[in-house]
């Protein structure tokens, strides 16, 4: 099993040389689309990838110099810099070369389901043994308060922000995970 991971690890570290972009740039794009606003940040994209900050500094420069991502304030912390994907961005992640593995992937039916759970799991063990942050999705959070602010939107019992619908999908470097039954 850790051999058919590391040559599966090869085999889409390969095909990530596409575009004109790198691996490490498709993964920040990636992570840019699914995290929430307290999450995009170069320290998190840091935690999520499991790698330095300044390799994640030299990938954020790429991608600017290339339009694909850009910076916007911090409403809460006007110092501090949220990053965000560029319409450039994101019509690149229109053609991610990942989605040819999410084809296959969808092969497997019923199994990829339970396929997902237990490379799920795998992830979540390497990263507690590093140390590192959860980030699961932001709706089986255990401050999530569906409904929190009455039929119109969620809350995030953390921040005590209101939540939308498409929030509620996206992943957060402040993630709690409920405890296991
Ligand atoms: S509910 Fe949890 S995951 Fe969602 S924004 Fe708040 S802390 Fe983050």
């Amino acid at each position: 099993m850790t051999s058919l991971v590391d040559r599966l690890g090869r085999a889409v570290h390969c095909l990530q040389f596409a575009d004109g972009l790198n691996p490490a740039q498709w993964a920040v794009l990636r992570y840019l689309d699914r995290a929430n606003r307290y999450s995009r940040t170069p320290t998190a994209i840091s935690e999520y990838l499991g790698t330095t900050r300044g390799t994640v500094s030299q990938t954020i420069k790429a991608l600017e110099a290339k339009g694909m991502i850009g910076r916007e304030t911090n409403g809460r912390d006007r110092r501090a810099v949220l990053l965000k994907l560029t319409r450039e961005g994101k019509a690149a992640l229109e053609n991610d070369p990942l989605h040819c593995v999410a084809s296959v992937a969808g092969m497997l039916g019923d199994e990829l389901d339970e396929a997902s759970r237990f490379l799920d799991r795998v992830v979540d063990c390497l990263q507690a043994g590093n140390g590192s942050l959860g980030f699961g999705m932001c709706a089986d959070c255990t401050h999530f308060c569906r409904n929190g602010f009455g039929a119109e939107a969620h809350r995030c019992g953390l921040t005590g922000d209101p939540l939308s619908v498409a929030d509620s999908t996206k992943i957060c470097v402040n993630y709690d995970a409920p405890a296991a039954p």
